[in-house]
């Protein structure tokens, strides 16, 4: 949405959602993450992963879901700060038996100060000491009235432990998703995010990318941040080999020079010479910056 500009809106097609989860430490962003994606892969090829990719797809009822898969707030945080946000939706964890907690409320914020809509997966249902009534009671004092209470905000119980509700959480971000214009075009200029990215022994710098517009394609010279590079190899979140990715598609690519961060907005260049000079523009506005910084 944000990050796309300049595009005649007749070229724009929808495209999948991109989904975050954010939640209270230990309430199970990660295990509803797991759950999610055993649920519903896009068909199946369980345990081809080898290479941890920050991001993976899910297919339900035909329709593609991205899952950005880097629980905390880091990424959405540093994302949000860049004014890339990468997420269309927000899936907000809260365990029914603990009910909202200082880092609910901190992503309570982050999502309506970016105006991401906030799902909440009320999780741990299990538990016999779960009280589902009691945190909704608090969701809405803390502004997210349940639909059922004439809100606005869907809440749907799980237990990711247990595999229990992950198909109406994914029927709910669809049904958010629909309500929304999420678009871009895949023929258009060719950027997105930067997912997160590491240095890895014999393979160079690895970075997850999200495409957020256009079509990003094996030898593309893209500049991230202050890194460049030319796309020598693509993989998706199965690490089946890629030639073409296109929007809200998460892809690992290896060629970067330097390692990116996460959150830098990633743009493809004609050739080497225009991506240089992009890089070595904003390695001087960097010093510039830092020498207008008083010494302590
Ligand atoms: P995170 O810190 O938000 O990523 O939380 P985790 O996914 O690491 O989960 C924290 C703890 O809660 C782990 O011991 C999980 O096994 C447990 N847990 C997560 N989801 C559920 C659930 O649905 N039911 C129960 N009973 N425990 C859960």
């Amino acid at each position: 949405r944000q990050v796309i500009m300049n595009e005649d809106p007749r070229s724009l097609v929808k495209r999948p959602p991109v989904v975050t989860i954010l939640g209270h430490v230990d309430h199970g962003k990660t295990t509803l993450l797991d759950a999610i994606r055993h649920s519903n892969v896009a068909s199946g090829e369980a345990g081809g992963i080898t290479q941890h990719i920050g991001a993976y797809q899910v297919e339900h009822h035909n329709q593609l879901i991205t899952f950005l898969d880097t629980p905390g707030h880091a990424a959405f945080t540093a994302m949000r700060a860049r004014g890339a946000q990468g997420a269309d939706i927000v899936v907000l964890v809260v365990a029914a038996n603990d009910g909202v907690m200082p880092q609910t409320r901190e992503a309570i914020a982050h999502a309506k100060a970016a105006r991401v809509p906030i799902i909440v997966a009320l999780n741990k249902v299990d538990r016999p000491d779960s009280n589902p009534d009691f945190v909704k009671r608090q969701l809405a004092e803390n502004g997210l009235v349940p639909d059922e209470w004439d809100g606005d905000t869907m809440i749907v119980p799980v237990s990711a432990k247990q595999k229990m509700g992950i198909e109406d959480l994914l029927e709910a971000i669809l049904l958010v998703s629909d309500s929304m214009d999420i678009r871009a075009n895949p023929n258009g200029k060719v950027l997105g995010t930067v997912i997160e990215a590491q240095v890895e022994k014999a393979k160079g710098v690895i970075a997850t990318l999200l495409v957020q517009n256009g079509s990003l394609e094996m030898g593309d010279i893209i500049v991230a941040g202050t890194s460049m590079g030319r796309i020598r190899a693509m993989f998706d979140y199965r690490n089946r080999k890629l030639r073409k990715a296109g929007p809200s598609m998460p892809v690992l690519v290896m060629g970067l020079s330097d390692v990116p961060a996460a959150g830098d907005i990633f743009q493809v260049y004609k050739n080497d010479r225009e991506a240089r000079a992009v890089v070595e523009e904003r390695k001087t506005q960097a010093q510039n910056r830092q020498a207008a910084v008083p010494k302590a």
